[in-house]
């Protein structure tokens, strides 16, 4: 793990959102203000710019320099967000100086995730992008703790991912601008629990490729 996988997940990530733009776009208009996926390819094509910086730092700062570049350029409630996750991620793997076994991948993570629940206040059932962030980091933790394979861990996240972002459909938004409609926030997915399930399936993808 270095800043050249750092920098193919960000290019996952930005495959899959540009493929679905008018999806996501179309999702936030219902209960949001329909600039989410603007406000994140935004932020990733800034990142695709600073590609050959990114890719020469080590792991723990090539995720900080995302990070930054993402809160200046992302904007919106998901800026801080999503630089709370990456700067969260890049705070807990600074310490392992040795290659990132399966438990440190899935307590990095959940620590990123820590930090976006501390930014956001918002937990599960609350019909926002934690919905599917807080559950994946559970099913990491605990497939790491019973010592499954790497396959199996790319397999069964996005599961997790696309099971939890389909249940944001029913549920009632208490966080963020969906909140504002109330009971019309029900019967629409949340645009950042789908941004989020889209690319944590992409990423899992890349990475279970780059293991082939
Ligand atoms: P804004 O609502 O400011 O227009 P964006 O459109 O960038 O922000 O992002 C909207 C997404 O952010 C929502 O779909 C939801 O998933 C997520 N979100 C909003 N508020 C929170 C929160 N407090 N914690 C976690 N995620 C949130
Ligand atoms: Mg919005």
């Amino acid at each position: 793990m270095n800043g050249k996988t750092v920098m193919a997940c960000i290019e996952a990530a930005h495959a899959t959102l540009k493929e679905h733009t008018d999806e996501i776009a179309a999702l936030d208009q219902q209960i949001g203000d329909g600039d989410h996926i603007f406000n994140l390819l935004r932020g990733i094509d800034a990142l695709l710019a600073m590609r050959a910086e990114i890719e020469a730092e080590a792991f723990a700062s090539a995720l900080d320099l995302a990070a930054s570049k993402l809160l200046s350029t992302v904007g919106g409630s998901s800026g801080p967000l999503f630089f709370s996750l990456l700067h969260g991620m890049a705070k807990a793997s600074a310490a392992s100086a040795h290659a990132m076994s399966l438990a440190d991948a899935a307590r990095i993570f959940a620590a990123g995730v820590d930090a976006v629940a501390q930014r956001g206040k918002a937990g599960i059932g609350s019909k926002t992008m934690m919905d599917v962030l807080i559950p994946v980091a559970s099913r990491f933790a605990e497939l790491a703790d019973t010592n499954a394979a790497p396959e199996a861990v790319f397999d069964a996240l996005p599961q997790v991912a696309q099971a939890n972002m389909l249940a944001t459909r029913d549920m009632l938004a208490t966080k963020g601008r969906a909140s504002f409609l109330g009971e019309r926030s029900r019967g629409h997915i949340d645009p950042g629990a789908r941004s989020s399930q889209l690319m944590i399936e992409a990423v899992c993808a890349r990475l279970a490729q780059d293991r082939e």
